[in-house]
């Protein structure tokens, strides 16, 4: 048993074709169902998760697909490149560019090639008007110079698995994005960004898995899945203060207005 609670939730950030063997979708989205998942949007990483993202949004109806590369596989952007994610960001059921970002964690990709692959996908994004997922990664200078320098689409999008701090919320806001929670929140060493949640708005958050990593407590150590998503949700109604209802019908209906969904 999960200390489920009743409400009703979108997985705004999920990559459902990278779970394991055994994980297959339908059983794992219904086992999400069953505990209030109206909707999940299944995010692309590069061309290939990109085109698997779509074909899982093609078999179910809740699925919904974004198109992007991961800052991480940013040396592999070209223009080559750059026009097949255009044709696919064309596709049905593709709700958001992304997840693009910077992640300045390790040496590699080189920080100016990820500027580029940034860059690339912001136009993308504004071509379009779809929303971008946003990978931010001790980075949060230069992406805020970076997105501060381009048009951006008329729903800029989401920081997704938000880890910054009040500084880094407040510009992301300031630039008309939301904010999307993971599993983290729930760590026993995050206390700071729980703080964080209770200075945000309660209309500008999202809730995600990002699964199937960082599984929330008390999952720890497990596969993540959609499923888990209350034990997340419980901690931003209670840092929020606000009633549980309120929180969880208004981070659902945030996540409806930005990807233009149900
Ligand atoms: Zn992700």
């Amino acid at each position: 048993m999960t200390t489920a609670t009743a409400f009703s939730f979108i997985d705004s950030h999920a990559h459902l074709n990278l779970l394991p063997e055994g994980y297959e979708s339908s059983q794992t989205l219904s086992r999400a169902m069953d505990l209030g998942l109206v909707a999940l949007v299944n995010v692309g990483t590069d061309i290939e998760r990109s085109k698997e993202s779509i074909a899982i949004a093609r078999k179910f109806d809740n699925v919904f697909a974004t198109v992007g590369l991961h800052p991480g596989e940013a040396h592999h952007w070209s223009d080559d490149l750059a026009t097949e994610l255009d044709l696919l960001a064309a596709s049905e059921k593709v709700v958001a560019i992304g997840e693009t970002g910077l992640d300045f964690a390790w040496p590699e990709p080189e920080r100016e090639t990820q500027f580029e692959a940034l860059s690339g996908q912001i136009r993308i994004a504004v071509k379009y008007d779809l929303p971008l997922v946003i990978h931010a990664r001790d980075a949060f200078t230069d992406l805020f110079r970076i997105l501060k320098s381009h048009a951006l689409p008329s729903r800029p999008g989401v920081f997704h698995c938000f880890t910054g701090d009040l500084d880094a919320a407040q510009k992301a806001l300031d630039l008309g994005f939301y904010l999307s929670f993971s599993g983290i929140i729930t760590f026993k060493n995050a206390g700071d960004l729980r703080e964080v949640i209770s200075q945000v708005p309660i209309d500008r958050i999202l809730v995600e898995t990002d699964c199937p990593y960082l599984a929330p407590v008390p999952h720890r150590g497990k596969t993540n899945e959609p499923a888990f998503i209350p034990d997340t949700l419980s901690v931003l109604i209670e840092k929020t203060g606000l009633p549980g209802d309120l929180v969880a019908s208004t981070i659902l209906q945030n996540t409806k207005d930005l990807f233009r969904i149900l």
